[in-house]
């Protein structure tokens, strides 16, 4: 059995056929992957083929989903390899925002609803959005969300604008956080509803281009009088808040897992650099500054391991964790982002170029600080549990807590 300290057998074997396969089928080929086109197309069909046969598929879901069924705190094992590569999610089907919508789905879904959309999702052959945030009024803050769907017979009709509905261009179904029912208290307002891409109204307004990339797919999408069947409401509702935090919970530790690989390739790519450049007449691996990077990195990179582990063997015992998840988004993102930095800076005018795959890795890095919640809210979410405690006339207990 896995824990936060030791590895089992069974791990380690399916973390060397991973790292195997990172190596020999996706390193090699991020750059034709980054370009596009149909060889970088055919090629990802191939390979997600390769890791179905492999019994490698979806490894975050459970067997009778369509997936792996290793269980949290083994994928979160597996996902610090695979998150190596911004391109490896999508081989081994386990990619956001599909992840977390194939997870709510799972849970949450109507028979119907899992046929229809579960199962082509889980098997690769179609791709979602997640849509909550709106152009308006704070992400951060949901519970002023405004777009609405309003009850006409057997229907929704659903107005509003959403952005940075990621994949949303090419999806089959969009995830859409909306007003169902506007007087009830701010936590039951909303309800969670799959739209079809190709509903009359559904309209992509604008790309919205992400660190200047003009294929950005993060668009605005403009819900114009969208009409969708009552039926295609997920989960109860008023219960939209509930479910997306079951749905961001384990989404954002996916999140780290995969931060975590990209902290461990620059890591990787920092001392192999430092033991191969030579200025003032010595190795930079040799001069002190480099070795405190060094070392302040290799232990950050453990700690936000051991926090990321943490919460997920507690997300394995049916436990949210919120306070963990919390704790670990902003710790474990801000980890990644310094140890990229000071990897791109011990590789000279090289680090910023394509060259190497750091300037990519930095830019997601610390585009993970605002999205699925910025650095600020998850650590008032950890202070006021803290603070709740004191109040309460207590003591935090790290042992305990
Ligand atoms: C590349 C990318 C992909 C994304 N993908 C998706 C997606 O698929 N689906 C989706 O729905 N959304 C997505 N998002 C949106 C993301 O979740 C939101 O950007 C995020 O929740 C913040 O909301 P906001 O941008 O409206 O910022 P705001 O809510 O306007 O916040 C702005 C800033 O205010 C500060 N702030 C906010 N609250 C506090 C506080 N309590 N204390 C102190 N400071 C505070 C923070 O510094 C914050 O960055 C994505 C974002 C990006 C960048």
């Amino acid at each position: 059995m896995d824990n936060v300290l030791s590895i089992s057998e069974e791990t380690m074997q399916r973390r060397k056929v991973v790292s195997d396969f990172m190596v020999e089928h996706i390193y090699p080929n991020e750059r034709l992957f980054e370009h596009g086109g149909p060889e970088a197309e055919d090629l990802m069909k191939s390979l997600k083929k390769k890791t179905k046969a492999m019994g490698y598929w979806a490894p975050h879901l459970p067997e009778e989903a369509g997936g792996m069924g290793i269980g949290f705190l083994p994928y979160a094992y597996l996902n610090e390899i695979i998150g190596r590569s911004a391109y490896a999610p999508s081989v081994f089907g386990s990619q956001a925002p599909d992840s977390g919508n194939a997870e709510i789905l799972h849970q949450y879904g109507t028979p119907e609803q899992k046929e229809k959309y579960l199962k082509p999702l889980v098997d690769g052959d179609i791709r979602s959005c997640f849509s909550m945030t709106e152009p308006a009024v704070s992400g951060a803050d949901p519970t002023g969300l405004q777009m609405r769907a309003t009850r006409e017979g057997d229907e929704f009709v659903i107005q509003g604008r959403k952005w940075f509905s990621s994949g949303a261009i090419g999806a089959k179904f969009a995830i859409a956080m909306c007003v169902t029912d506007p007087e009830a208290p701010p936590h039951s307002r909303m309800s969670q509803i799959i739209v079809p891409t190709d509903t009359p109204g559904f309209k992509i307004e604008r790309r919205v281009e992400v660190w200047g990339e003009r294929e950005s797919n993060h668009p605005q999408i403009h819900y114009d009088n969208v009409r969708v069947p009552v039926t295609n409401l997920l989960g109860p509702q008023g219960a939209g808040f509930k479910l997306s935090q079951k749905r961001l919970g384990p989404g954002r530790i996916h999140h780290c897992m995969r931060a975590l690989g990209q902290a461990q390739r620059a890591f990787d790519l920092m001392c192999q650099r430092s033991l191969n450049r030579e200025a003032f007449g010595s190795l930079l691996a040799d001069k002190g500054i480099i070795q405190t990077w060094i070392a302040d990195a290799l232990v950050n990179i453990q700690a936000a391991r051991l926090l990321t582990m943490q919460a997920a063997l507690k997300i394995d015992s049916g436990d949210e964790a919120r306070v963990e998840v919390s704790m670990i988004k902003f710790f474990v993102v801000n980890v990644t982002c310094d140890v990229i930095d000071k990897a791109i800076q011990v590789h000279g005018a090289m680090g910023v170029t394509s060259d190497v795959p750091l300037q990519a890795m930095y830019k997601n890095a610390r585009t993970l600080r605002i999205a699925d919640g910025p650095d600020e809210v998850h650590r008032m979410v950890v202070a006021r549990r803290a603070l709740r405690t004191y109040r309460q006339g207590g003591t935090w207990d790290f042992a305990t807590f």
